[in-house]
């Protein structure tokens, strides 16, 4: 039989006050060991649906109104985003919310506060969080808040894995960053995907998006207007001409 998806919501509706309707059912599922991308305009519902996934829905005013999210054949739906993390079910913010009057060290220590880590355990996902990230090492006392854009992406990135996530929810992650900057973050991604982790990628570039993902979905308006593998959805006029510039 196959393994149940790693992510996977059905019929999902998320509703903002009495009128706005975000998200209108979604059937969407990132299967294991899949890079699986969103793309879509300003106000698509992208942002609602990572917040469905991650639970931060209702702390931006919002809610599920209808459909099922699971992990790994478990319904989630309803349960609290502290108890998501525990699951492996692990949001990077966008790289701007480090805490910025905090050391790069005291941020990654943060990451990992839902899993109780006894010290040693702790040192060990700070060394690697520093190999994997080397500039984070050579900056480990200095506030987040002094790094560069690309150096706050990084930590937001080194912070995440520091929960041993089971999936990661990213949230433009190529957001205001230098071509160069997107291509190492790029690279890293691509390194955390092969070790295992899942993702589900909310980006605009859809260029960036496509190059990394194994499949995406395209939402407008709340709704899902087309999926497939990012193979197909390079080569397809409509997406090229809407999403990647026409060439
Ligand atoms: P963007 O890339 O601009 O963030 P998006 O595709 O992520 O767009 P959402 O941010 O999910 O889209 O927005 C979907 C709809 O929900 C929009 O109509 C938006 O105005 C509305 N919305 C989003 N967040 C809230 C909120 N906190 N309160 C009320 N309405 C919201």
């Amino acid at each position: 039989a196959t393994p149940p998806a790693v992510l996977a919501a059905a019929g999902l509706t998320v509703q903002y006050g009495s009128s706005t309707v975000a998200v209108r059912d979604l059937d969407l599922e990132v299967r294991p060991g899949e890079v699986v991308a969103i793309l879509g305009s300003n106000g698509a519902g992208k942002t609602s649906l990572l917040r469905a996934f991650s639970g931060a829905v209702g702390t931006h005013g919002g809610r599920v109104v209808g459909g099922t999210i699971r992990h790994r054949g478990s319904s989630i739906t309803g349960r609290s985003a502290d108890e998501r993390v525990r699951r492996g079910i692990v949001q990077v913010p966008e790289g701007r919310q480090v805490f910025g009057t905090l050391s790069v060290e005291e941020n990654l220590r943060i990451g990992a506060y839902c899993k109780r880590l006894g010290r040693l355990e702790m040192h060990t996902r700070l060394d690697r969080a520093f190999d994997t990230f080397p500039v984070l090492g050579d900056r480990r006392r200095q506030l987040a808040g002094l790094l560069s854009g690309g150096e706050q992406q990084m930590l937001a990135i080194a912070r995440a894995m520091m929960a041993d996530p089971d999936v990661l929810l990213l949230d433009e992650p190529s957001l205001g960053l230098a071509p160069r900057i997107v291509d190492q973050v790029s690279q890293i991604l691509e390194a955390i995907n092969d070790a295992g982790t899942s993702m589900l990628i909310v980006e605009q570039n859809a260029h960036v998006a496509l190059e990394l993902a194994d499949r995406a979905y395209v939402l407008a308006v709340g709704e899902s207007v087309l999926d497939g593998f990012a193979d197909e959805l390079k080569a397809s006029p409509e997406i090229q001409a809407a999403y990647l510039g026409g060439e």
